[in-house]
């Protein structure tokens, strides 16, 4: 690592003006909307048990919205309480949501599943300079070393298409796109050293589910891989059950996962999916002009025929 770039693993990213605003403007705002009955409640983010950490939240009352935060801490994609399988909290009634970027990509592609109407929604968009990535501690400041991969090549820091924007995007240093550089990596080896990266990879895979149960768009009620009668795939946790797996799940994600990376964050075998995801993403824009979750009235590639669409694999 050279000089300039071990300065930067110490320097915050963010101070706590960046934090203190959000949170105010996304209280005032919450506060508000309750006070009129405008919603039933807001999803959002609340101080979690230990110091400088953060967890999702639903407040019904406006004096409960005193209790919302926002900060480098509140890694959740809380889109995932939206869709029709999230019964209890759909039932309330019309609601609001905090999003970031890249959970205002979810969102859009949740809308475009008819999972939920836009105008059941109110958007609290946030400004995001970053979150925290896994394991990072919470305590200490956000920074070159402690930020989410994902976001060290963000581009969508300030959501559209929200009703409010709270907050305000602090000035950010360049990071190294280590995502990208990792993508660049495996595209340059051969298919068998794509396959045997893939194979060791999700030969550690436990099975727990927790990158299906964290994702927006996993929200079939009964799973293909739950299924044992008959059983579409082996549930335990196995070479050749886990690729099945893993191959199900990069397909049925193809053209809709919004690329937030909360399979990845929550994985316990640190199995790196995000790179999974930004694959199938690269190639359907590389085929279809297609990127997901811009579009909110747009059905993906795969759920839609075009004359246009590229046959070439077609023999
Ligand atoms: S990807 Fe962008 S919007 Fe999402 S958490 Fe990171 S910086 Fe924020
Ligand atoms: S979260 Fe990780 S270990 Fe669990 S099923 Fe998903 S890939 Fe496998
Ligand atoms: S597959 Fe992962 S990155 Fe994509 S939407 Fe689901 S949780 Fe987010």
């Amino acid at each position: 690592m050279n000089k300039s770039a071990q300065k930067l693993d110490v320097t915050p990213l963010v101070d706590e003006s960046y934090c203190a605003a959000a949170t105010q403007a996304i209280r005032c705002e919450a506060t508000r909307l309750l006070t009129e009955g405008t919603v039933a409640a807001v999803i959002g983010y609340q101080a979690g048990r230990r110091k400088g950490t953060a967890m999702p939240t639903i407040v019904s009352s406006p004096e409960k919205a005193a209790e919302l935060i926002f900060s480098s801490a509140c890694v959740n994609n809380l889109a995932l309480y939206l869709t029709k399988a999230k019964k209890e909290v759909r039932g309330k009634g019309r609601l609001a949501i905090v999003a970031k970027g890249c959970d205002m990509r979810a969102l859009a592609g949740l809308i475009a599943e008819s999972q939920v109407k836009r105008d059941e929604l109110v958007i609290i968009g946030v400004a995001c300079a970053g979150v925290y990535a896994s394991g990072a501690d919470r305590a200490a400041p956000l920074t070159n070393a402690t930020i989410a991969r994902k976001c060290r090549e963000c581009v969508v820091h300030l959501p559209e298409g929200a009703d409010l924007l709270a907050g305000s995007l602090p000035q950010q240093p360049m990071l190294t796109p280590l995502e990208s550089q990792e993508l660049a990596r495996l595209e340059a080896l051969t298919p068998a050293g794509r396959w045997a990266f893939w194979k060791e990879h999700f030969s550690r895979c436990v099975r727990c589910m927790a990158c299906r149960q964290v994702c927006p768009f996993c929200y079939c009620e009964q799973c293909l891989c739950d299924r044992n009668r008959p059983q579409a795939l082996e549930s335990t946790p196995r070479p050749a059950g886990n690729m099945a797996w893993h191959i199900v799940r990069a397909m049925h994600l193809a053209g809709r996962c919004a690329g937030c990376a909360e399979c990845e964050r929550v994985c316990p075998m640190d199995i790196p999916l995000n790179l999974l995801n930004r694959k199938m993403a690269k190639e359907l824009k590389e085929l279809y002009g297609y990127e997901a979750g811009l579009q909110p009235q747009e059905k993906g590639p795969l759920a839609e025929y075009k004359d246009t669409d590229d046959q070439s694999f077609i023999k």
